[in-house]
């Protein structure tokens, strides 16, 4: 075929099959299939159905591009697949905030501007027992937001053990100096003791910063001062300690360290994130003394790292599960994956292994989102042949499993119940 044998994209538009999708679609599917034709004939190659190709276009163009998938690798947190699923709970309350107008920022009773930042204070405050809160982007945000109010020009006390990479580099030394705060490092990779924290401090000193070991964990020959003991050395010098929590975690979750716990061992602001184990949205969340949360509230990177509406609608949801925090194991899909007994997990594993012809296997699933590295989760999983990995990836919905031992393992601590019908469906159709 030549190039002038092909239609034009006005011809091409115009066909029937195309046409009933609109004009304004129609015609861009057959550019970009016509381009793709040309391409194909310029290589000496045959130019193809185009009517089918840009058919195709169309089904890809009305395809959102971020959408559903199905989580079969047995980590819960995982950061490429969006982190922490929401709570019915709180997708209502997005439904409802985001689907109209809200009190925002307006103070109803007053009839006045109100703050954002007032709607979750009361609950945070419950939950944690912490004097002041704030809400913004996410934690980054938040550690950012804390360094630029409170050590701008200024130097902050950080343990050499603690200068840590969170992921995609996200590195605490890099925001740190973005924030206008200065990096003294105190202690060593494995062993930092308070009395190290005191000899650093000098006029120029404006806060000490603990950063928890989220994704590591340092082992052998180690010592890391406790919370309290640094509140022992801040406190005389008025220096306040901000601890950045990570995940946090507002219920006992193996030894990751719940807000509560931090704010009562002496930290005078903690920051966690929102969509790690805490199940939420993705948000940084800062607690602690009154005025240090206000500092932050006033610097002027708050307005550019505040949460939107719909964040802090499903933040909200997420948080009033917690009022009862057996509610909140049943309802937070993150705590109920990381909580749901094994012969449970096992029994799906069971179900969707009778439905597609697999074997069950014996797994280890992990909490993600960099908390918890060492805990490994009991879990079961569905095991079927390794080439179905990739043409599952490919599936609508698509299913993300794990290729092990030259098989494809269906996780189920990650699926629910409610996924199986589709998994198996899924399964079906990548054998073709
Ligand atoms: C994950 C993490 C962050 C970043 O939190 P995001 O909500 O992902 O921005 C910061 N500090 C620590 C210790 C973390 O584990």
């Amino acid at each position: 075929m030549r190039l002038r044998d092909l239609p034009s994209v006005d011809e091409l538009a115009r066909d029937a099959r195309l046409a009933a999708f609109g004009h304004g679609a129609a015609v861009a599917a057959a550019r970009t299939a016509l381009a793709a034709a040309r391409e194909r004939v310029r290589a000496g190659r045959d130019a193809g159905d185009v009517v089918a190709a840009a058919l195709a276009e169309i089904q890809r163009a009305r395809h959102p591009r971020l959408h559903r998938v199905l989580n079969a690798t047995g980590v819960v947190v995982h950061t490429n697949l969006g982190r922490a699923p929401l709570a019915e709970a709180a997708l209502e309350r997005v439904r409802e905030v985001g689907g109209g107008y809200s009190n925002l920022e307006y103070d109803l009773e007053r009839a006045r501007r109100g703050s954002r930042q007032e709607h979750l204070v009361g609950l945070l405050r419950r939950l944690t027992g912490a004097e002041a809160a704030l809400v913004v982007n996410n934690n980054a945000a938040a550690v950012l937001l804390a360094l630029a109010a409170l050590a701008e020009a200024r130097e902050v006390l950080v343990s050499r053990g603690e200068l840590v990479e969170i992921g995609d580099g996200f590195r605490i030394p890099d925001v740190l100096a973005r924030s206008g705060a200065r990096l003294v490092e105190v202690g060593t990779t494995n062993r930092t003791r308070a009395t190290d924290y005191e000899g650093a401090i000098g006029p120029d000193t404006a806060l000490l910063l603990r950063v928890h070991p989220s994704n590591f964990r340092v082992v052998g020959f180690t010592e890391r001062p406790a919370l309290r003991e640094l509140a022992a050395v801040a406190r005389p010098a008025g220096l306040p300690l901000v601890d950045d929590l990570g995940s946090g975690a507002l219920v006992d979750l193996h030894d990751e360290p719940t807000a509560r716990q931090s704010l009562d061992g002496g930290a005078d602001l903690v920051c966690f994130s929102g969509d790690k184990l805490l199940g939420g949205p993705q948000a940084g969340i800062v607690l602690g003394r009154a005025d240090l949360v206000e500092r932050l509230r006033r610097h002027p990177l708050q307005r550019a790292l505040r949460a939107d509406k719909l964040t802090l609608a499903a933040l909200e949801g997420t948080l009033a599960l917690y009022v009862d925090p057996e509610r909140a194991v049943r309802e937070v899909p993150v705590l109920r994956a990381l909580r749901e007994p094994l012969e449970s997990v096992r029994a799906r594993a069971e179900r969707l292994a009778a439905a597609v012809g697999g074997t069950v296997e014996e797994t280890v699933a992990r909490a993600g989102g960099g908390a918890l590295p060492l805990v490994d989760v009991p879990s079961a999983a569905c095991a079927v042949e390794e080439g179905l990995a990739e043409r599952l990836r490919a599936g609508d919905p698509p299913v993300v499993a794990v290729v092990r031992d030259a098989r494809t393992l269906l996780d189920c601590r990650t699926l629910s119940d409610d996924d199986l019908e589709e998994v198996a469906a899924a399964v079906a159709a990548a054998r073709g």
